[in-house]
């Protein structure tokens, strides 16, 4: 197949296809997947299972992936199920292999005012329609490029689709490991950034947990008995908000927790923090400097490390990715540019474990992760056969 001779790709391009393939992502939009809907999320992975079903992949296995650790009210770590991964693999022995993956769950739980879908024109109006069912679909065009074309005597796949992407991924780590050590190369179909491009260098994250313990006493007879939790949290985040000032790191407590009556000396606070770093040494500066503030506080300090991603950082495997794809997309005619973000994936944890990626290829659209989530149909016949020519590029 090549797009020098003037061959054009056989899509999704048929107007029948597209509205197929915009029927299955109202489909999938309308179920509630919230993370910790395991549920909902089974339902859009049996969905997904179905459609894969039509490529006749070698296989296709619904995987449990372990809790997602959570922090209570008390400070102490709960566990909460999440739904279960899908993988199909067709030709697992193939020498140019690809994972392309997304993810089934949303950040809208079940009980969330935004639960419908609703088409105006060219753009689907929904929960998960951008994040990620748009891109899910797409990565199954994809699939049915490969398989119904000659690029199937050239690549093998695994198709990966998590169920808690959006909670951090904890449990499925394990799962994406074992991806990037199966596969040549990644492809995500995240959303496509605001400006329509794909990400190329993005931030690590780390999420931490300061639970502070102290002294409860009446505020009237005894408050010097007292050691107040809240106040020394407050002077840890004052102190690791000051971190603020070095250049590639970013760190902000987003939540706090504790106390109650307010004639009582608070024995409990906790501070939930989410930091962002562009290096691996940014990220120990971090751990470094989050381990001791905790030991030097006044009180005792539990420090909860919750979910954590790695940065992606632009190495010459992955400039040579994009360098094909922005080779690509210019044959097209298409501006996608690659632009470097701060938001993380799991396209961070594959790079992190050796496979270059673009993880960015999904469904244009745009204010994810709100209730005026929406994407664009017409993007959808467009970055399929985008990924696909990339595909054609790439594979030897
Ligand atoms: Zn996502």
């Amino acid at each position: 197949m090549s797009f020098s001779s003037g061959h054009a790709l056989p899509s999704v391009v048929g107007m029948d296809s597209i509205e197929g393939a915009v029927d299955r992502v109202v489909a999938l939009a309308e179920i509630n997947s919230g993370t910790f809907n395991p549920t909902g999320v089974n339902r859009v992975g049996e969905r997904m299972a179905e459609y894969l079903e039509e490529l006749g992949p070698d296989r296709i296995e619904s995987i449990p992936v372990d809790p997602t650790p959570v922090l209570d009210d008390a400070g102490v770590e709960a566990f909460q199920p999440v739904g279960d991964a899908v993988r199909a693999v067709i030709r697992p022995d193939a020498r140019f292999r690809l994972c392309l993956f997304g993810h089934l769950d949303t950040v809208f739980p079940h009980d969330h005012p935004f639960q419908q879908v609703r088409r105006d024109g060219s753009v689907l109006r929904g929960p998960g329609v951008a994040d990620c069912k748009g891109g899910l679909i797409i990565a199954l065009e994809v699939l049915r490029q490969i398989e119904n074309g000659p690029l199937a005597e050239r690549v093998g796949w695994d198709f990966l689709a998590i169920p808690d992407e959006e909670t951090g991924s904890a449990g499925s780590k394990a799962l994406l490991g074992h991806a990037a050590a199966h596969a040549t190369i990644g492809l995500g179909f995240e959303p496509a950034l605001p400006s329509g491009g794909v990400a190329g260098a993005r931030k690590g994250t780390l999420t931490a947990h300061l639970v502070c313990h102290g002294t409860s006493a009446h505020v009237g007879r005894a408050h010097h008995e007292g050691r107040s939790a809240i106040l020394a949290l407050a002077q840890l985040i004052v102190k690791l908000e000051a971190l603020n000032s070095n250049d590639g790191v970013t760190v902000n407590c987003g939540r706090i927790r504790g106390g109650g009556a307010l004639n009582a000396v608070p024995d409990l606070a906790i501070g939930s923090f989410n930091m962002r770093v562009e290096t691996a040494e940014h990220h120990r500066f971090v751990v470094d400097q989050f381990e001791a503030a905790s030991a030097d506080c006044p009180l005792p300090v539990d420090l909860v490390w919750g979910s954590t991603r790695p940065p992606k950082v632009r190495n010459p495997e992955l400039e040579q990715l994009f360098a094909d794809f922005s080779a690509t997309a210019d044959r097209f005619g298409v501006d996608v540019p690659v632009e470097d973000t701060g938001g993380c994936c799991d396209g961070n944890d594959l790079a992190a474990a050796g496979l270059p990626n673009i993880d960015s290829l999904g469904i244009r659209g745009g204010a994810i992760h709100t209730a005026g989530e929406f994407a664009d149909i017409d993007s959808i016949p467009e970055r399929v056969e985008l990924v696909t020519a990339l595909i054609d590029r790439i594979a030897p």
